[in-house]
């Protein structure tokens, strides 16, 4: 996945020139501030890993390898989900934790970034296993995780279900200490938060718009190259219907084609879908309604045969999961793992608009290549944060145990996007920096004046 460091140090270099980043530097040069910088944003505070030791049903005792990783707390308390996923390990998990600190400064949330991961494919344990997981990651990692400390989520492999267990074991843990924000993501009657499990595909497909929306009405003033690329792909789509492909149709790929659907904003129509299994197509539009019944009745798979499709009057070709990040579509909407657009398929892409569902679905090489040839990424700490958004919601909410309409936590959440999004669009369209750059650099200006403030640069 991207190593966010270079665009942080390159981040850094853009702010260092600018005399207001900074001004009153005492006890160091700006080289030296710079350096010190690069550092404290770079390297995660805590890096806590343990073996997980579960005794299975069949009696069988494994060690399943986890972690926390604790960022940056510069903001707040460390903030982000917890994996289960079988290939996650630990530069990944610390990667996703430097991730979390920039979204979350980028954002205004009063949160620094952390993250959790735990090496198991969760489809081969049983109820009661994955329960024992839980309770056993809550008991391990007990003294870094608290309300106040290191708030954990789901994420990738974990929903739920996962958060009620652990809030559940971190209450057992902590008689008399308040618990009910000690985790976010949890259901309903756990004190979670309406809105919250819809949140990152809603949020996604709202950035779209938005964005989309902001080309087309400012096209004039923003042409961007001699081939005015993005003010043609803004304009072209005004009139014509969008063409949209979605990798992944989980929570966050779901919800945001279900939007997409709904809205039919610029008429986009969504061609494909895919899953861990199979690509569907058909070039008038799918119909994701029919899809997101379908999946939920068949624990979230899409059809795989011609004879399912047919039974639920679903009209699609089965094609190669694979292809479909080369189709011939103007937006492409990323929501499964990370690195899935790398050196191999880059020349391949031939989509306009590229959204970051997922978190760092594409590899340092490839976003370079891209962003130079003018295709539009829109960067994961900014696409995808209406999961820790509404999180932060929930979170408040447990504090003051009042809790919002499902209509006040969307309103709240549109509006946050779009005040981040109001801060980093004009900067986008005013200077040569990628959207990506445009993101870091807002984050990186935060988060390094708040540390000068507290007195971490002398
Ligand atoms: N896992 C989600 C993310 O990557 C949500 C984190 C949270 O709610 O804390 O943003």
């Amino acid at each position: 996945m991207q190593k966010q460091q270079t665009i942080i140090e390159e981040s850094l270099k853009a702010l260092m020139e600018d005399d207001t980043f900074l001004p009153d530097l005492q006890a160091q040069t700006r080289e030296q501030a710079f350096k010190s910088l690069v550092a404290l944003l770079s390297t995660p505070n805590h890096i806590h890993k343990s073996f997980l030791r579960i005794t299975l049903e069949n009696g069988r005792i494994v060690r399943i390898p986890s972690f926390r990783i604790q960022h940056s707390d510069t903001v707040g308390p460390y903030k982000g989900g917890i994996r289960f996923h079988e290939s996650v390990n630990e530069e990944e998990v610390a990667n996703l934790a430097k991730l979390m600190t920039l979204k979350n400064a980028l954002h205004e949330l009063p949160f620094g970034g952390g993250k959790g991961g735990v090496v198991i494919n969760p489809k081969e344990y049983s109820v009661k296993e994955l329960n024992l997981i839980c309770k056993q990651y809550v008991q391990y990692f007990n003294d870094i995780l608290g309300p106040d400390k290191d708030i954990p989520a789901p994420d990738v492999g974990t929903g739920e279900r996962e958060m009620d267990w652990m809030m559940g074991e971190y209450k057992s843990t902590h008689p008399g200490k308040p618990y009910r924000n000690s985790f976010t993501g949890k259901s309903i009657l756990n004190g979670g938060s309406l809105g919250r499990r819809e949140a990152t595909g809603k949020g996604v497909y709202y950035t779209f718009r938005y964005m989309m929306h902001n080309f087309v009405q400012e096209n004039k003033k923003w042409l961007r190259d001699s081939d005015n690329r993005f003010a043609h792909t803004a304009l072209d789509h005004a009139d014509k219907k969008l063409k949209m492909a979605v990798q992944g149709f989980g929570n966050l790929g779901s919800v945001a084609a279900l939007e997409a659907f709904q809205c039919n904003y610029l008429q986009n129509k969504i061609v494909a879908v895919s899953d861990h299994n199979v690509m569907l197509y058909n070039d008038d539009g799918l119909d994701i309604q029919g899809l997101v019944k379908f999946t939920k009745d068949n624990d979230g798979d899409l059809p795989t045969d011609k004879s399912q499709l047919e039974e639920h009057e679903i009209k699609a070709e089965i094609k190669e999961r694979d292809d479909l990040l080369e189709l011939d579509v103007d937006v492409l909407l990323l929501a499964a793992l990370e690195d899935q657009i790398h050196e191999d398929n880059m020349e391949d892409i031939q989509a306009r608009i590229i959204i970051e569902g997922a978190n760092g679905p594409i590899t340092e090489g490839a976003d370079k290549y891209l962003a130079d040839k003018g295709v539009l990424i829109v960067p994961d700490i900014l696409a995808n944060a209406g999961g820790v958004i509404v999180s932060y919601y929930e979170w408040v909410q447990g504090r003051e145990a009042q809790f919002m309409t499902e209509d006040e936590v969307y309103k709240r959440l549109f509006d946050k996007m779009k005040t981040t999004m109001d801060t980093i669009l004009p900067q986008f369209f005013g200077d040569p920096f990628p959207l990506r750059q445009n993101s870091y650099i807002h984050s990186v200006k935060k988060l390094s004046t708040i540390m000068y403030r507290q007195g971490k640069l002398y």
